[in-house]
């Protein structure tokens, strides 16, 4: 009897969860401070459980997820273009 495969949904829902969205045009001040008061990553909109990453520069908020993807990629702030910290990537605690 051959196995029944099933499609991996899963992957392609991982994939779009991480997914990062668009960086936008402009991101104002009230923006960043919303965002950061209500706990929301600036890049995927998603709720942070605890502060992950937070720009040194501008206070802009980011989950781990999406600061380690920018820190890979552009490696800039969405807000103002300061480079992402590795050292606070790696603890963010500290
Ligand atoms: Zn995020
Ligand atoms: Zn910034």
């Amino acid at each position: 009897m051959p196995k029944e495969k099933t499609p991996k949904l899963e992957v392609k829902i991982e994939e779009s969860l991480f997914r990062l969205t668009k960086r936008p045009e402009n991101i104002t001040e009230e923006e960043v401070t919303f965002h950061r008061e209500k706990m929301i990553c600036l890049a995927c909109k998603k709720g942070v459980a605890r502060i992950n990453y937070i720009c040194p520069e501008c206070k802009a908020l980011y989950c781990i997820n999406c600061a380690e993807k920018i820190s890979k990629s552009e490696n800039k702030c969405w807000v103002c273009n300061e480079p992402f910290e590795e050292q606070k990537l790696n603890d963010p605690e500290s």
